[in-house]
């Protein structure tokens, strides 16, 4: 037996946050990380001074003032408030959808117009409880912004139609009839000043942690689960298990980045394309996200893929299929019995950065004594 208590497998948040929170309570922590460097997707690299969100964008949001202050022992945040546009061949408007969206589409001005709008729209529904994403969609926004600014953007996105798709994940986005263009609802928001990866630095920077970078778990599996009394996997649960219920399916993307001798490419950190010839589905500016003045500024396209052994499972796909093979995997680990599974991958769910802490923290509460 090893001298840890823990392997914590993946240097991402949840794996970060569990071995920071163990090893203050004296726990021993080895962590393992598969890439060649810690933070997971939050990674950030400082390229001609400027933050680049390596694995997209991220901006910080919650509602909950504990995980605020939770995250904010480990970094100061800047005031940056998410306010992507959408272009539709050429045509811009705000998001989410709000007011300023509603004017610039229908030239309506008061809530009472745009609300009269999308009522009329949503009466192809006849009425129906939505089923599906374009059916909740419409029932949101009505038609007009359903072809415009969702439909064509979430094929992109998903590589399945609409109708195949689940409700739940358009109600991410607000709708709101005022002139508001903060994507979030939440009370919290900002970026790190100097970036994310210096906070799970900072949490995996104790004594009794050890990180190991560069090393897959599949690579020594029977060594490990041997040798550690507990393990903490934040990776794939069907690979954990070596997919022997069926794959869970995923969503890949593909990075595109480049550095231009200009000082602003776009004028707004987020410019999503929301019509289908566009390949990519939008493209960040990265100064923009901390109001940067520098005389270059570095773009990322953003292309969505179908995910293959070997790409990198960004997305969980949580439809009806998916979920209920994830609870039978959830039922092998539950047996499993010395692993705990969690984070994006290990829950297999589309947690925001907010839900990891909240998971995770939780899962130290249970877990560490
Ligand atoms: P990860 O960050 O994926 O960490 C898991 C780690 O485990 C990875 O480093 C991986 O390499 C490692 N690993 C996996 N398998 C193995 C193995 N076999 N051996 C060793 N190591 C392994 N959230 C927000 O709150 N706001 C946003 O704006 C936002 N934007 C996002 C944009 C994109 C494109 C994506 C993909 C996600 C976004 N998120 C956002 C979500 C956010 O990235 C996640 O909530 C968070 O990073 C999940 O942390 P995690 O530790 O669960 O997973
Ligand atoms: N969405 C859309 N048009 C947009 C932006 C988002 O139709 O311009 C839809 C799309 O289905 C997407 C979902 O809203 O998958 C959630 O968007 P969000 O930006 O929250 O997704 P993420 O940041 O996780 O990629």
């Amino acid at each position: 037996m090893s001298k840890y208590d823990y392997l914590v497998v993946g240097a991402g948040l949840f794996g970060a946050i569990f071995a920071h929170e163990a090893a203050k309570k004296g726990k021993m922590i080895k962590v393992i990380e598969k890439r060649e460097h810690i933070a997971g997707n939050i990674y950030t690299k400082e390229v001609e001074g400027i933050q680049v969100h390596e694995y997209g964008a991220h901006i910080f949001h919650t509602s909950d003032k504990e995980i605020w202050e939770y995250i904010n022992q480990f970094a100061e945040f800047n005031r940056y408030t998410n306010s992507p546009v959408a272009n539709y061949k050429g045509e811009i408007y705000n998001l989410p959808f709000n007011m300023n969206t509603f004017n610039k589409l229908w030239g309506v001005v008061t809530p009472a117009e745009a609300q009269e709008k999308i009522e009329a729209q949503r009466a192809v529904l006849n009425g129906k409880v939505p089923e599906n994403l374009e059916e909740q969609a419409i029932s949101l926004v009505g038609t007009d912004i359903y072809q415009k600014l969702i439909k064509d953007y979430t094929e992109k996105q998903w590589g399945k139609k609409t109708t195949e798709l689940p409700a739940f994940i358009i109600r991410r986005l607000p709708v709101r009839l005022t002139y508001d263009n903060n994507y979030f609802n939440d009370t919290y928001q900002g970026i790190p000043i100097g970036g994310y990866t210096q906070i799970v630095e900072k949490m995996l920077d104790h004594e009794n942690i050890d990180v190991e970078t560069g090393t897959d778990f599949f690579s020594h599996k029977e060594e490990y689960l041997a040798n550690y009394p507990k393990i903490v996997f934040t990776g794939m649960i069907d690979q954990f298990f070596d997919y022997q219920l069926g794959e869970l399916e995923y969503r890949s993307l593909r990075f595109e980045t480049e550095t231009l001798d200009i000082e602003n490419y776009q004028g707004n950190a987020v410019v999503n394309y929301t019509d289908a010839d566009t390949p990519y589905t939008r493209i960040i500016e990265h100064k923009h996200f901390e109001f940067g003045t520098q005389p270059k500024t570095i773009i990322t396209k953003e292309y969505s893929k179908t995910w293959s052994k070997g790409d990198e499972p960004y997305y969980p796909i949580n439809n009806e299929r998916n979920n209920h093979l994830y609870k039978k995997y959830k039922q092998l680990a539950e047996e499993q019995g010395n692993v705990i599974f969690g984070g994006r991958l290990g829950h297999y769910r589309y947690y925001d950065m907010h839900q990891v802490i909240a998971a995770a923290l939780q899962c130290v509460r249970n877990e560490v004594k």
